[in-house]
């Protein structure tokens, strides 16, 4: 056997582009087109560099706090990581540990089948239904656990908070995910659930409604003894995941509620005329409560569409997967950058014969 045969292989989960021009209409990876809170400036201004030349509190204790202080929790209930990512990939290797299959939908975030193989561990993907909705009562089966995302991405659709408490209910012998990446865009959390339920763990982001996705910071939040398992896994993997910079200007970044409370205003505001101004030209817009729209037209196929985006230096989401190869992901950017977005769909569809 050669050095090859013993080396794992996986296939990448692959982020949408981050192109290098400064000219480009960027929807394409759920960004905030607004920029941080003003404080993470004025944080970042006053930042000790020298300070740099010591480990970071490998318990980041001072961002710990911030955010169990905003939802009114212990710091013993809430774990942080680089991202939601970091935070997800951390708890299904912690909590998915067994024989049975996780469950997920099939058309979901693609990154929970990615660290599935990654992690060696048994999954079975739920289709959702034909309008693209998760049906709570197929998972009301023998699992190892489950993950989802509300609202869902790439579709958009949210669960009411009861359905969510249904699944959880169903399943009191695994750990219950619940990826709210996209929560503060009109969703409810299930937060108040970690105190109904010990299995329940919820996910969330700096990423998208607090604007800073290039600081990476991620956090679950759950009954403490689930934290305590997850802080385990971390220290054996690596204790130093936040660095000094990210922990002091996510504290700060959080604590500046009126901000963030405006911004997630604006972007729903946006996302609403957006959807009507699709609807419009004929698209079919699935009801959104994210910070994107998921959007495919009946007479022009999407990858079409993608392309032609491209050439006028815009970029949207689109992925050539059974069910969903029809459309596109749109990220809500700003009131401007939808108008170039909406003009150059007009164009297309204008020009495409009928
Ligand atoms: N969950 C979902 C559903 C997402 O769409 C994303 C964004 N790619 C993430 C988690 C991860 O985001 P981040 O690592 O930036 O927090």
């Amino acid at each position: 056997m050669g050095f090859e045969d013993k080396i794992r292989r996986v296939v990448p989960y692959v982020p949408g582009e981050q192109p290098k021009a400064d000219n480009i209409v960027k929807l394409n990876t759920n960004e905030n087109p607004y920029p941080p809170s003003p404080s993470v400036r004025e944080t970042l201004k006053r930042f000790d560099a020298d300070s740099l030349r010591l480990y970071p509190d490998p318990a980041a204790s001072v961002l710990v706090h911030a955010i169990a202080e905003y939802y009114g929790l212990r710091d013993e209930e809430v774990f942080v990581g680089v991202g939601s990512d970091d935070v997800l990939a951390m708890c299904m290797m912690t909590f998915f540990n067994s024989e049975m299959p996780v469950l997920f939908p099939d058309i979901t975030y693609s990154f929970y089948d990615v660290w599935a193989e990654l992690f060696r561990i048994p999954y079975e993907q739920i289709p959702l239904d034909d309008a693209f909705h998760i049906v709570p009562g197929d998972y009301l089966k023998p699992n190892g656990g489950i993950i989802f995302p509300n609202p869902n991405a790439p579709t958009g659709s949210l669960l009411p908070l009861d359905t969510v408490r249904s699944i959880a209910a169903g399943s009191p012998d695994s750990v219950v995910i619940v990826d709210e990446a996209y929560v503060d865009f009109g969703g409810e959390s299930a937060l108040p659930l970690i105190r109904e339920f010990p299995n329940v763990v919820v996910v969330q982001t700096f990423s998208k409604s607090r604007s800073a996705a290039g600081l990476r910071i991620g956090y679950a939040m759950a009954d403490a003894s689930l934290i305590r398992y997850l802080n385990d896994v971390k220290y054996s993997f690596n204790s130093y995941t936040m660095n000094r910079l990210t922990i002091e200007a996510g504290a700060a970044c959080i604590r500046d509620e009126a901000y963030f409370r405006s911004c997630c205003e604006k972007i729903m505001a946006t996302r609403e005329r957006t959807t009507a101004a699709l609807r419009d030209m004929g698209f079919r817009v699935e009801d959104s409560a994210a910070n994107f729209v998921f959007a495919s037209h009946p007479g022009v196929m999407g990858r079409y569409i993608f392309e032609y985006l491209k050439t006028r230096n815009i970029y949207v989401r689109w992925w050539d997967k059974p069910r969903i190869s029809s459309y596109l992901r749109i990220t809500i950017g700003t009131d401007r950058q939808m108008d170039i977005l909406l003009d150059a769909l007009r164009d297309y569809l204008g020009a495409v014969p009928s």
